[in-house]
């Protein structure tokens, strides 16, 4: 897979975009956004990561109208935010952070709303197809209070549909909701995307982001300090990491330059991480054998897309 997938535009072209919050007292404004520029690719899954409070969210609001930038350029599916304001935020659907609701409303009427403040006619609603999809149909004239937390969640990715963007945007979709669930709403996900829906959202699993985005982007104290296809973000490192047991307590873990880091993670164990190309995994066990360890189990794996994030997000802390 090359760096820049296809000569298709851009699902979203986000140039130069600054955002620096008003002042509160006589301070400078909190600069959320310090020039930010990236490219979602259409068809994909696209996944924003990076810590609170990177600005995630703030990029999102921006997109979708409710945040106003300082600086930059925003283009949704060809349309600029400020010069074609209507036609960008037609193309796009968000499923904000904060879950906010109707309590009095069954889930059909909800949509059946949200479609007449669009304006979509009534023989053209799609919300029974849109609670199929969201597997909400047999929920269709409950009152929405009735409803579980998860099929809240799935209520508003329907609401985010009815205009039948072609952009679906989810700002941390799953935080505080529990693994079943999660995995419910990634298949989702999953079913949106296959139908064609252009999907970015934001996340804190990484293990997570790592399955289901074709493209990931790192933002770190807004600014982005990695933006690739899933597969090389996570071969970036090319690091391997062992655990080994050995045969009495640890007081120093041994050291070596072939290695990238050496930790004590227990008594008797140590986890050692090297660089592929340049050392094997037999040679880093010989060099703990020469340090006097025996060697008494062990366990590789590859570095992961959380080795890779946290050692990025660290490099950059400075
Ligand atoms: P994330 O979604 O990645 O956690 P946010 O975009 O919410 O990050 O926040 C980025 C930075 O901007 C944070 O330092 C946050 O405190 C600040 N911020 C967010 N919203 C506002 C606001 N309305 N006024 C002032 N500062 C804000
Ligand atoms: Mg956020």
């Amino acid at each position: 897979m090359s760096d820049h997938p296809s000569d298709t535009p851009p699902a979203i072209a986000i140039r130069d975009l600054v955002k620096r919050y008003a002042p509160v007292g006589n301070g400078e404004g909190k600069l959320a956004l310090g020039g930010v520029s990236f490219d979602v690719p259409q068809g994909k899954i696209f996944g924003l990561l990076g810590p609170n409070g990177a600005g995630k969210s703030t990029l999102i609001n921006i997109m979708a109208g409710m945040v106003m930038k300082t600086s930059g350029t925003v283009e949704i599916w060809g349309h600029d935010i400020d010069r074609d304001t209507r036609n960008a935020k037609a193309s796009i659907g968000i499923v904000p952070q904060e879950v906010v609701f109707d309590p009095f409303f069954t889930p059909f009427e909800v949509l059946e709303n949200i479609a007449g403040l669009w304006g979509v006619p009534k023989g053209q609603r799609r919300s029974e197809e849109l609670l199929r999809a969201v597997h909400l149909l047999d929920k269709r004239d409950a009152y929405s209070r009735t409803l579980s937390g998860g099929m809240k969640r799935r209520l508003l990715i329907a609401k985010a549909m009815v205009h039948s963007p072609p952009i679906l945007v989810l700002d941390e979709p799953t935080a505080g909701v529990d693994v079943e669930l999660r995995r419910q709403l990634w298949e989702l996900v999953s079913e949106l995307n296959a139908e064609g829906v252009t999907v970015v959202l934001t996340t804190h699993y990484l293990e997570e982001a790592e399955q289901l985005c074709d493209r990931i982007a790192i933002i770190n104290h807004g600014r982005v300090i990695a933006d690739k296809p899933t597969r090389e973000l996570v071969g970036m490192m090319g690091e391997k990491l062992v655990e080994i047991t050995v045969d009495r307590d640890v007081s120093e873990p041994p050291q070596n330059s072939l290695f990238t880091k050496s930790e004590k993670t227990g008594e008797r164990s140590i986890c050692i991480t090297y660089d592929k190309a340049r050392v094997n995994t037999g040679q880093v066990l010989a060099l703990v054998q020469q340090q006097g360890y025996a060697i008494e189990d062990v366990t590789t794996r590859e570095a992961d897309l959380e080795d890779v994030f946290v050692q990025l997000t660290s490099a950059d802390a400075t």
